[in-house]
């Protein structure tokens, strides 16, 4: 695989087609850029991706191409990290989750995992999942029906456990589809709304696939290969300052910037090959040490909308500044 970090651009369609919406953007392969709306004149510099996914895009043809070459390389003990980037209603939980109308990376994810067990017959397979939300820089577990805050600590260097975190091994497609919507249905229960919570809040699905030869199953030296594979749906990426928010809901905004642009100046820091790299400066980050940079292969989906001009060019600019 040619570079660690994959970005991919993808432009969600307009949702209530009107006359008067105005459109900002175009794209082609790999190049999206900024135009005179109703018109194709381009205006400034194109911004440049590994992949860039138009409307018309579904989401098996982004797993295809982006995610599951990733999928694949983790059977080989690659940790790898989706992560699906954007503003409010630009199409994250979407391409994660999938609708009524099409499957989302996760489920497409999980499927591919179950058929490539199939292809090592030789190899015994555990696997394992938990789920976390990060909201306010607290983090907690959306498989546990008390679920208390917890504490993420570096066991050894690049060793990051969440304490008491649950890990719920499955044994079927169904089984980590049915802990998703359990997990999902305890975010609910945080008290504000789905949609203000999960606008605000990081999930981290982590699938932890363990396998050993069959034959060595009973030895203490057999050759053990662990990956996780985290599939993030990030918080909306719009600024503190353009909700109007003060108090708690500002401060809020504050944390969901301090975990983004902690991720983004990682991903830069490890794009650059820098020596040092600021993983302990948001739980994000922290969690995700082990599986960004270092052994491991990450793919980050941008998702923007055709129409909204400041949001789409900062998440275009995070995109850019990631490769
Ligand atoms: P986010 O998670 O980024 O806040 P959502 O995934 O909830 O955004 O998407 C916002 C709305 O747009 C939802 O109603 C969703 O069904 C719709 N939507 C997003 N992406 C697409 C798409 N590619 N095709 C059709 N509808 C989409
Ligand atoms: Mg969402």
């Amino acid at each position: 695989m040619a570079d660690k970090i994959q970005v991919a651009v993808r432009v969600r369609p307009v949702l209530f087609q009107k006359k008067d919406v105005e459109i900002h953007w175009s794209w082609s392969e790999g190049v999206v850029f900024q135009c005179e709306p109703g018109t194709p004149k381009r205006i400034g510099n194109p911004y440049l991706f590994d992949q860039v996914f138009g409307t018309e895009t579904q989401n098996y043809q982004i797993f295809t191409k982006l995610v599951q070459p990733l999928i694949d390389s983790a059977m080989n003990g690659f940790n790898v990290t989706v992560l699906a980037y954007g503003q409010t209603a630009s199409g994250k939980t979407y391409t994660m989750m999938g609708s009524q109308k099409e499957l989302g990376i996760v489920q497409l994810a999980v499927d591919r995992i179950f058929s490539l067990i199939e292809q090592y017959p030789e190899r015994a397979f555990l696997l394992r999942c938990s789920y976390i939300e990060i909201y306010n820089e607290t983090i907690s577990d959306l498989l546990s029906s008390n679920p208390q805050k917890l504490k993420v600590q570096e066991l050894a260097e690049g060793h990051v456990v969440v304490h008491n975190l649950i890990e719920t091994n499955v044994n079927t497609p169904d089984a980590v589809l049915k802990l998703m919507q359990q997990g999902n249905k305890q975010r609910k229960v945080g008290g504000t709304s789905m949609n203000e919570r999960s606008s605000r809040s990081h999930t981290i699905f982590r699938i932890i696939v363990e396998s050993l030869p069959r034959d060595e199953a009973d030895r203490s030296d057999a050759a053990v290969i662990v990956s996780h594979i985290n599939l993030v749906d990030l918080a909306g990426s719009e600024k503190a300052s353009q909700t109007n928010a003060t108090g708690d809901r500002f401060r809020e905004g504050c944390a969901i910037n301090t975990s983004l642009s902690a991720l983004s100046l990682v991903i830069k820091q490890l794009s650059e090959g820098e020596g040092f790299v600021n993983f302990r400066d948001s739980k994000l980050t922290h969690i995700l040490r082990a599986s960004l940079g270092g052994n491991a292969r990450t793919a980050i989906i941008c998702n923007v909308t055709p129409t909204v001009l400041d949001e789409t060019s900062s998440t275009l600019k995070f995109a850019c500044s990631a490769k």
